[in-house]
């Protein structure tokens, strides 16, 4: 960093950025760690998920999204936020139907992961246990429905990296799902395959590559080492 670097401060801090850097990115690249799950590094964010909140000023605003900007004071360290981030996090165990300790992708889990790293110890709300479909018509993956938190990574991933389409969200609000874009709504009925960058953005386990399970046994996952807010930039793309 020289002098005409420009930077904004996060929690005090400075961070030094590049133009046309989001926030997130900057502070990540410096080495500090924001909670997210709509974001992925290699797809054009969404801002969606909302649990990269950070604060400029009174306004709330997705870091994820926010292009970084000279002398912004920007928080993220606060009660307040914590308390937001918390509040979301727990309602996204509640709309779906969560149940870690029979996931495949337990410990490898971006949901779980974030939540254990907040303290999380109960979802707080009672639980919606919504009807979701499970799909095992793909040769390959198995889509169950019921851990998806619409985040629309593999949407964004189908449709801007593998040019193919293959998923799609529809409805609104409390009824919005993950559709499949085949006339029998059947996720093998697709031209979606193993190669396709949609196969691998899945933060939960909603998207599971079959004949994987347990491959890497519980203990020795991800982020059964270290919690994820210890992970560097590096160490958290794509995951
Ligand atoms: S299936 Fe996974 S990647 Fe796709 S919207 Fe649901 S949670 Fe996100």
């Amino acid at each position: 960093m020289n002098e005409l670097t420009p930077t904004f401060t996060l929690d005090g801090k400075t961070v030094p950025f590049e133009p046309g850097q989001t926030i997130l990115q900057a502070a990540m690249d410096a080495g500090h760690y924001l909670p997210y799950l709509c974001y992925h590094p290699d797809l054009k964010p969404h801002g969606s998920c909302k649990v990269c909140s950070v604060k400029i000023g009174q306004q709330m605003v997705s870091s994820c999204t926010t292009a970084a900007q000279q002398g912004l004071v920007v928080e993220s360290d606060t009660h307040q936020l914590k308390e937001e981030r918390r509040i979301v996090i727990q309602m996204l165990f509640v709309e779906g139907n969560h149940f870690c300790p029979s996931c495949e992708k337990s410990g490898n889990c971006q949901l779980q992961a974030i939540a254990y790293d907040m303290q999380m110890r109960s979802p707080h709300y009672p639980q919606f246990f919504p009807n979701r479909s499970v799909d095992a018509s793909h040769p390959d993956f198995l889509l169950d429905t019921n851990r998806c938190i619409l985040c629309s990574l593999c949407v964004r991933a189908s449709r801007d990296i593998d040019g193919k389409n293959v998923f799609g969200l529809s409805g609104r609000g409390i009824n919005t799902r993950l559709t499949v874009n085949a006339a029998s709504g059947k996720l093998g009925d697709t031209d979606f395959s193993a190669d396709d960058k949609a196969a691998h953005v899945c933060p939960v386990g909603a998207i599971l590559p079959k004949r994987k399970g347990f491959i890497v046994p519980i203990g020795q996952r991800t982020y059964d080492d270290k919690p994820i807010s210890q992970f560097t930039a590096l160490e958290r793309k794509g995951n």
